[in-house]
Order: structure tokens, then sequence, then C-alpha cells
């Protein structure tokens, strides 16, 4: 089965945590062994899992990714609309996550959670939710 949520992302750079949402489909989906899939038909956005209790992971991620990839750096992509760095950190990080599913429950650590990563908004955001047995 798959499912589409709908995020808004409000910044031009924001980590947006999906896992509760996630969670409630995979509970909907009364599948309980197989694989969660977790995708976004973006590209300048990415799925990432990691932290989510403490903020601050998230934004030393965005931190950390400015420092690698400068916004600007005569990428030849920034002259047809000027978002080449957006591109290159969903390249990086990539457009999905796969999740087990086990007794009908993520089997996300105490700490993980599932977010979005935005690269290039404001925007519209879609991600599909796919699990299967
Ligand atoms: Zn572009």
């Amino acid at each position: 089965m798959q499912i589409a949520i709908e995020i808004k992302t409000t910044k031009k750079e924001e980590i947006i945590d999906i896992t509760g949402q996630v969670k409630e489909i995979v509970k909907k989906s009364d599948i309980d062994e197989g694989i969660c899939l977790v995708y976004v038909p973006h590209a300048t956005c990415s799925v990432i899992i990691n932290e989510n209790y403490d903020k601050a992971v998230c934004e030393d991620i965005l931190a950390t990714l400015n420092k690698i990839i400068p916004l600007h750096d005569n990428y030849k992509h920034d002259k047809i609309d000027n978002n080449a760095a957006a591109h290159i950190k969903a390249a990086i990080l990539g457009p999905s996550q796969s999740l087990s599913v086990h007794d009908g429950i993520l089997q996300l650590g105490q700490w993980q959670g599932i977010a979005i990563a935005e690269f290039d908004g404001p925007r519209d955001r879609k991600v599909y939710i796919n699990i299967s047995r």
C-alpha cells in the first residue's frame, strides 16, 4: 500500500519530523512484518533518519552541510535556477529511507526519528510511504 502525505515547508532550509505520521500509517496498514519505504519525489529534498530528541542535531546537520557545500561555487546549475547547492545536499543524503516493520511497529531506535530535509524551500512537498510485506 502507498499513502502520500503533504508537508508545507516554511524556510529555505529545515528538517521536519514526520515520525508520528509514518507510525500512524504503519499502524493503519495492518502489516505486521515488512518494509516501510519513505520517499520524497523532489530533487532538492531528502529523507533522513536520525536523532529527533535534541533539535540541535538537526541544526548541526544543516550547519555542517553548509560548511561542506558552499551556497555558490561556480556551479553550472546556478546559471539555470540558482539552487545547485540544494541539489548537491539532496543527492548526498538521498531521497528515501527504508525501515523494518516488526510486530506492526517501526523498528526505530529510542532516539531515532524520520524527517524530511528541505534545502530549497519554502515549498509544498509530497512524501510517499509504501509499506509492503
Ligand atoms: Zn535546480
